[in-house]
């Protein structure tokens, strides 16, 4: 059974980034399972599973436009440290900073004496992806999975 639209797919992946490190794997995990063709993954990968068949083993390269997008300088701001009601602020922190457009998730990128630096794009915006991929299974979607728009 060959993958499209409306149709389950379990795949085993390993993400690396463009210097070989692995960023992400279901290695030791169940395979991921989701629904093709609802936008579940990465465009940039949903794309190039279309048409592939239970057993197929295949290297994706993902460039940020079809992966976690680009990066925007704008979206890395000096902010002061007392914006943060944590004691122990470091850095790798998350928080959902809320802005005009709703929560968006920030990282504490740096922090100098009160000033403290956030970057509210996505860990791999900018990033190439390289994705080593092996089809587990395919199936039909249930009913209710394609009203969804996700696996149950
Ligand atoms: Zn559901």
């Amino acid at each position: 059974m060959e993958i499209q639209k409306g149709r389950v797919v379990g795949m085993h992946y390993t993400l690396r980034n463009e210097e070989g490190e692995i960023i992400d794997t279901s290695e030791g995990r169940e395979p991921l399972q989701f629904l093709q063709g609802y936008g579940n993954i990465i465009p940039g990968l949903e794309s190039e599973l279309e048409g592939k068949k239970l057993g197929d083993a295949l290297d994706v390269v993902v460039e940020p436009e079809n992966g976690y997008g680009v990066r925007h300088d704008q979206l890395i701001q000096k902010v002061p440290r007392e914006a943060f009601q944590v004691d122990d602020l470091q850095v790798g922190m998350q928080f959902q900073a809320q802005t005009e457009q709703g929560p968006v998730p920030i990282r504490v990128v740096s922090i100098e004496g009160e000033e403290v630096t956030i970057d509210g794009n996505h860990e791999l915006a900018g990033v190439r992806l390289h994705f080593a991929v092996s089809i587990e299974s395919v199936r039909e979607a249930s009913e209710e999975e394609l009203a969804h728009g996700h696996v149950h």
